[in-house]
């Protein structure tokens, strides 16, 4: 079972066409099923209109996926189920900094940072007791959840993944996993029922996803995935992390940048043939 899992905050551009042609390939090659998730957790940046745009995008290249597509804003409670497991491990606690203060706390030094180049939570809340988490948690002022890292790696064997290209170009590897290169995620904000870490694990499990097929970008994300899935007893995917798509700068496409949209290409008299030529892959029929 593959998935391509885009999130309705912009419109898709080349990047996204190539990793959902790989995914369609892949299910085709191996006889598997396509799954579309809509990934709308951050309520505050999906819009309808960037939905109706992937729909119809995904349309235009030639896709089809199996319905109901599943949103992931209609999910809330799984996610919280599966916080409330975590808590009952005892490997959660509610974190009041801010990005600012932890960028503050952090500024003096050769602070490490985490894979997306954040500087690593300073672990200040994990050291305080029952009794101040309560009465802070009561306070009302809002919180994150964060992961006791450590605690969640304590005693469990060295984690890894699966790296496989669905179409057998490269060899199989065993990835080894670093999670403590993250420190302590943050699985939940008051804003944000769930991190895309946990939301995304959750859903994979629940939909029966065996192969994740995704831009290297995301590779470091698998780490924390890895750990996610072995403390909530989820089975183990296979990965593929492919290639990024670059623009003429060489930089990677980014919504966040205004990379050139796959519509824009489309308004431009592009033709999806074209467009996946584009992306290096061979035409299909
Ligand atoms: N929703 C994520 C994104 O649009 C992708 C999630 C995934 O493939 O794991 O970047």
């Amino acid at each position: 079972m593959f998935r391509f899992a885009p999130s309705p905050n912009g419109y898709l551009h080349r990047g996204h066409a190539y990793s959902a042609l790989l995914n369609q390939r892949a299910a085709a090659a191996s006889g598997g099923r396509l799954l579309l998730r809509i990934e709308d957790i951050d309520v505050t940046r999906a819009r309808a209109e960037f939905e109706t745009a992937i729909y119809e995008d995904l349309g235009w290249l030639g896709l089809t996926w199996e319905e109901p597509v599943m949103r992931q804003s209609e999910r809330f409670d799984a996610y919280r189920q599966a916080l409330a497991e975590l808590d009952r491990l005892g490997l959660l606690y509610p974190s009041f900094m801010s990005r600012k203060e932890i960028a503050a706390a952090t500024a003096d030094s050769d602070w490490p940072r985490d894979p997306d180049g954040a500087p690593l939570y300073p672990g200040t809340e994990r050291e305080w007791s029952k009794a101040r988490r309560q009465a802070e948690t009561a306070s009302g002022r809002p919180y994150a959840l964060r992961l006791d890292m450590k605690r969640a790696l304590d005693g469990s064997p060295a984690l890894s993944w699966q790296e496989v290209d669905p179409f057998g170009h490269e060899a199989s590897v065993v990835q080894a996993a670093d999670p403590a290169a993250w420190g302590d995620v943050v699985l939940a904000r008051k804003a944000l029922p769930a991190s895309y870490h946990l939301s995304v694990v959750v859903d994979d499990a629940f939909q029966g996803v065996t192969d994740i097929v995704r831009g290297l970008d995301l590779q470091p994300s698998t780490s924390v995935h890895r750990v996610l899935q072995a403390l909530l007893d989820l089975p183990e995917p296979c990965y593929f992390h492919h290639r990024l798509i670059l623009d003429e700068t060489g930089a990677k496409l980014a919504k966040s940048r205004g990379s050139e949209t796959i519509r824009a290409r489309r308004d431009a008299g592009e033709s999806p043939g074209e467009l996946i030529a584009g992306l290096g892959l061979r035409p299909q029929n």
